[in-house]
């Protein structure tokens, strides 16, 4: 049948891990220790080494090796949730992991003179552009960056201070006072993602802040006009049985995307920061935690997911339930064990 409600779709957090190759740095640095994880992708296990010869072994929906091509990982991670936001179900995906493990690389690259390279959001609109028809449908963004409990329009970086509008009715949740820009091409699609980011990184050098101490936010509106039901799916009844063939109505279905490159993962040393440091860090602590306790409740479909705890699970309340995949993306030294395993252990409680 026909989705009645766009949000709600049964069926657990889809959980992605993507190993990023050794830096320079690691190559060098690192080179008599092994990585502090052994990877099964077949198994699709990972192994968190205590030693070189033993470990905890845990299991994914997907285990993505340093070799995972760009390409490999929009299909395993994005691509699901891009064709279910194209049958009108509103769908989420969402990269976790400790700063320089390769967020961005996999959702925000651009790829602009190697399209080998292009990350998911690129890649999901290229997938919508051949799935949508332009003379029926539309397509339109908002890129957004949430820092301090606070929504910056990153395509208006002026309007700093958008606020949330839920629909009491339907639970749907909006910015009313975002920037949303319709787009025909992929190539004005990257150039907005561009200028977005452009104002980001403009945005945070005059707060003083890095990009990684906020959550950047694409939205995708979709919106479709779809033949209904056909009429012989009426007549099978046998209510009908005249009922006129070339009754099709067309029904508009509305989907939403959310693509969202988290704040770094990172335990902040709260005794060492002081003033702002530490407001940033509860902050950061509050939202992830807020996500995380939200998607646990999911995957243990308990009746109480606590939406209301930080403006992130707020904004994401209609994505909950949803399609959704997360990818956790770890680096490979063994100098960042603690903050590996912490996020391994925060895509195991989302399973
Ligand atoms: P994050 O967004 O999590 O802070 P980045 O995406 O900025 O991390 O990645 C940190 C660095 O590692 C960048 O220089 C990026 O190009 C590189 N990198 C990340 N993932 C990969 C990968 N899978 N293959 C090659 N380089 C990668
Ligand atoms: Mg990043």
């Amino acid at each position: 049948a026909a989705p009645k409600d766009h949000t709600t779709v049964p069926g657990r957090v889809r959980v992605a891990v993507r190993l990023r190759p050794r830096n320079a740095e690691e190559s060098v640095a690192d080179a008599d220790f092994a990585d502090c994880v052994e990877l099964q992708p077949e198994l699709k296990r990972l192994k968190l080494r205590k030693n070189n010869w033993d470990g905890e072994t845990y299991e994914f929906d997907e285990v993505l090796t340093e070799f995972a091509s760009q390409k490999r990982v929009y299909e395993v991670v994005a691509r699901p949730v891009v064709e279910s936001v194209l049958d009108g179900y509103n769908g989420t995906i969402m990269a976790y992991g400790q700063t320089g493990t390769g967020k961005t690389y996999t959702l925000g690259r651009l790829g602009e003179e190697d399209t080998a390279a292009r990350g998911i959001m690129v890649r999901a609109m290229e997938d919508i552009f051949a799935n949508v028809s332009l003379e029926t449908d539309s397509v339109s963004v908002s890129y957004l960056q949430l820092y301090m409990e606070t929504i910056q329009d990153l395509l208006d970086p002026a309007n700093d201070n958008i606020a949330i509008a839920e629909d009491p009715k339907t639970g749907d949740v909006s910015l009313p006072g975002a920037t949303l820009v319709e787009i025909r091409d992929q190539q004005s699609f990257i150039e907005l993602l561009s200028l977005g980011e452009a104002h980001r990184f403009a945005a945070n050098t005059k707060m003083n802040t890095e990009s990684s101490r906020s959550h950047a936010i694409l939205m995708v509106h979709v919106k479709r006009s779809v033949k209904g039901r056909d009429a012989s799916h009426s007549s099978e009844n046998g209510n009908h049985p005249h009922m006129v063939k070339s009754l099709k109505p067309l029904i508009v279905r509305k989907a939403k995307l959310v693509i969202v490159d988290l704040a770094g993962s990172e335990r902040i040393d709260k005794s060492g920061s002081e003033g702002h440091m530490l407001e940033e860090a509860k902050s950061i602590n509050l939202s992830l935690s807020a996500l995380g306790k939200c998607i646990n409740s999911l995957a243990e479909n308990s009746a109480h997911v606590p939406i209301r705890d930080s403006k992130l699970t707020r904004l994401l309340r209609d994505s909950f339930g949803a399609r959704t995949s997360l990818v956790i993306t770890i680096g490979p030294s063994p100098r960042h064990r603690a903050e590996t395993a912490s996020t391994i252990m925060f895509g195991q409680r989302a399973m």
